[in-house]
């Protein structure tokens, strides 16, 4: 080519590549763009020491869930829904985590939160021990423990806080404090034969009377208390061994609540233990009594905040994973837009200079998305079709070959499955062939043309399901991890879930 004709083309190149003569530099997708772009370039890298590390967990909150809340929260405030920004959306850094454990290729929250928890992954079940314990087995004293990073904290004289909506036993908010060869062991009426191993409950109010952990709001009442004894809701406790952990921690100086009311009256300058349900606390969609998630951070918070070394905090939103698992998409919907607010909360709230906040899930669950639906599909309802004239999608639902509508999301497996055992007296006696037999036992056909016309409004409503299991299934997909404040930077790309510790450990050791 000659040399003339080079020029010319890069000459060319270069007018045709001038932003100023772009046709589309006025739309507005275009702008927005740009304006990222200038956010993007604007943004510098946060290396101050962490005084405080927040860690807010949202159980089973994968990217396929988050997707749902968004859509969800964005069309309550009337608009399509996808194109609503959660306010951790808004964090500048960004990762995926993995979330597998060591020997489960789809993980439970026990070994992702270890992991998140120690810097190591483990195997399915366990809590704060490495994957040399056998799940179920007595643990030995100091046998496979491994350090919590809220240990680390308290070892640089950090107050630690934990607030769950779950059990404050149950898997998650225990890999905080608890060492347990099985996540199951939240009292001691379901540890083995004469196993000495401590329960968790147990582990918990230890590590309030040691001083290892200053606040732990949530749900899980039942394990602290005997079942011959009655709380403050007319449920009997749980436990067999005649304990009462929350007048042992009462005795020793721990502030117990157990509603709105006696969280509101609180001291926060001593520990606290806030126990607000037997079992898991309200989902939001239901909630009446029980304190809302944002209520229980505000007052951790404040419990920790002006303690002169900072603080660890721990947040779960651990029903979204109980509504997941219900096949239920309205409650899991709210409970991490309960979340959000939250968030919301801390963002406006906390000094992000000195403060890690990392918002992420411990794992995904096996939620999908149908059709090409237009604008504006209801994310409980129906997927409508695509409007060519318009942004929002027409009144028109999509058809599966069927002939009936299909919602935006099902579940590949659970309760809600269109499959259903036929009764053997159902079945078809009259083919001979046991094989074909044994098919039909299991049939079924969608029932959605059966739907009542608002049933996306109904909170109790469940998505189609595929394979009929007992309660739908987490999956194995990566999750998002957003952060914002010191040396939040580092956690970016593709990453094992378990280098989330190393982060926070750099960032608070710096
Ligand atoms: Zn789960």
């Amino acid at each position: 080519m000659k040399l003339v004709t080079i020029l010319y083309l890069l000459c060319w190149c270069c007018s045709t590549l001038d932003a100023g003569e772009l046709s589309q530099k006025n739309n507005q997708w275009y702008l927005d763009g740009q304006a990222t772009l200038s956010d993007k370039l604007a943004t510098v890298a946060n290396t101050n020491t962490a005084k405080n590390v927040i860690l807010v967990v949202s159980d089973g909150n994968g990217v396929g869930a988050n997707y749902a809340a968004r859509v969800w929260r964005g069309q309550q405030e009337g608009g399509y829904g996808d194109d609503y920004v959660m306010a951790y959306e808004k964090f500048p850094h960004l990762a995926l985590a993995k979330t597998y454990t060591v020997n489960a290729m789809t993980p439970d929250s026990a070994g992702t939160m270890t992991a998140m928890m120690t810097g190591i992954k483990t195997d399915q079940g366990l809590i704060g021990v490495d994957e040399t314990i056998l799940r179920g087995s007595c643990l030995e004293e100091g046998v496979g423990q491994v350090t919590s990073f809220a240990s680390m904290a308290k070892a640089l004289g950090k107050k630690v806080a934990i607030v769950s909506t779950a059990r404050l036993t149950h898997a998650t908010p225990a890999a905080v404090y608890a060492h347990s060869s099985d996540r199951d062991f939240e009292d001691d009426t379901a540890l083995p034969a004469d196993c000495t191993q401590p329960d968790i409950a147990q582990q918990l109010i230890t590590k309030m009377l040691s001083g290892d952990v200053d606040v732990a709001l949530g749900g899980g009442r039942r394990h602290f208390i005997d079942h011959a004894t009655i709380d403050e809701e007319g449920q009997a406790g749980q436990r067999g061994d005649g304990q009462n952990l929350i007048a042992r921690a009462r005795r020793h100086g721990v502030q117990y609540v157990w509603d709105p009311a006696t969280l509101a009256a609180v001291d926060y300058s001593q520990p606290i233990l806030g126990l607000f349900a037997s079992s898991h606390m309200e989902y939001e969609a239901d909630r009446t009594s029980d304190p809302a998630l944002k209520t229980m951070t505000q007052a951790a918070v404040r419990a920790v905040e002006k303690h002169p070394a900072g603080y660890f905090l721990m947040i779960e939103a651990g029903r979204v994973d109980h509504a997941l698992h219900g096949g239920n998409l309205a409650r899991a919907v709210q409970e991490q837009n309960a979340l959000e607010s939250a968030v919301a909360w801390l963002v406006e709230h906390v000094n992000l200079a000195e403060t890690l906040l990392i918002v992420t899930a411990d794992h995904e669950h096996s939620i999908a998305f149908n059709g090409y639906c237009g604008r504006g599909s209801n994310i409980l309802g129906f997927c409508m079709q695509i409007n060519k004239q318009a942004i929002k999608h027409t009144d028109e639902p999509l058809l599966g070959k069927d002939g009936k509508p299909y919602e935006v999301v099902s579940f590949t497996n659970g309760a809600s499955s269109i499959l259903q055992e036929v009764p053997e007296e159902e079945w078809y006696l009259d083919i001979t062939n046991q094989d074909i037999q044994h098919a039909l036992a299991w049939s079924g056909t969608r029932k959605t043309h059966q739907l009542a016309e608002d049933f996306h409004a109904d909170h109790d409503h469940r998505q189609e399901a595929l394979i009929p299991l007992h309660a739908e299934t987490h999956s194995g997909e990566d999750v998002a991890i957003y952060s914002i404040g010191p040396w939040s930077h580092l956690l970016n790309g593709t990453l094992e879930q378990n280098v989330i510790f190393h982060v926070m450990q750099h960032a608070v050791r710096q």
